[in-house]
């Protein structure tokens, strides 16, 4: 399976790239946004590649599922909770697991709470979240064990780092620590996050522990999963 990781910032690079209908993005089969991407960027992507976008929003996510509807539409949409889908077809990641091909995906918006801005969580909040998406897990892992079913891999996406990988000192950029204990327990294929800003994009953050390869798709990165090989191509490797 083949992963656009997009993150914190609308890439032109990666626009121009798909303008000009580049070979290495011919075959992706899934869009991945980690947060803090406009919904303009997002739309262009999912218009011009046609290709499902699962995504968590980042701490500085401005745009509402439902900010173009009317107030009716708003009403309706939070009554019946439908804002976990995006018009443009996105589906929310958060506090979720969605089953995609071989894989089942679980997602976690936001960051550390470090001022009374949205989708900001204390560890304590966060740890109740990844419980909960823990426990969806092990249902379905025992259901697909009683079905003789393969077991199917984890793709974990956050906005925010696990803690002491890739998260920095600072309070709005600490990782949360239940992040680690999912890790540790599920052993994802890979692990995606944003929020970690780095200026020269051929520093990645790319770091193996143990079975899982936990990617910081700042700006865009294509993940190749097949068997049990993850290999990422930046947009360091490819174009500069
Ligand atoms: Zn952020």
């Amino acid at each position: 399976m083949k992963i656009l990781a997009v993150s914190d910032k609308d890439d032109s690079k990666l626009q121009a790239c798909i303008l000009q209908n580049m070979q290495f993005l011919q075959d992706v089969d899934i869009v991945i946004s980690c947060g803090d991407i406009s919904k303009s960027y997002l739309e262009f992507l999912v218009d011009s590649l046609k290709k499902p976008l699962f995504f968590v929003k980042g701490n500085h996510q401005t745009f509402h599922p439902s900010d173009h509807n009317g107030y009716l539409e708003k009403f309706i949409s939070d009554i019946y909770e439908t804002d976990k889908h995006l018009s443009f077809g996105g589906s929310n990641l958060h506090a979720r697991v969605e089953q995609f091909k071989d894989y089942i995906l679980v997602g976690f918006e936001g960051s550390m709470k470090y001022n009374k801005g949205p989708f900001q969580y204390t560890q304590q909040e966060m740890t109740k979240i990844v419980k909960k998406i823990e426990t969806t897990l092990y249902l379905i892992q025992f259901k697909d064990f009683i079905l003789r079913r393969k077991k199917r891999k984890v793709i974990a996406v956050s906005h925010a780092p696990i803690v002491g990988i890739h998260d920095q000192k600072d309070l709005c950029h600490q990782g949360f620590a239940r992040f680690k204990v999912f890790l540790n327990k599920f052993k994802p294929v890979v692990w995606l996050h944003g929020h970690i800003h780095f200026n020269d994009q051929r520093n990645a953050q790319i770091t193996k522990i143990n079975q899982t390869l936990v990617v910081n798709a700042y700006g865009f990165h294509i993940i190749n999963i097949s068997d049990d090989n993850v290999d990422v191509v930046s947009n360091a490797k490819n174009l500069l």
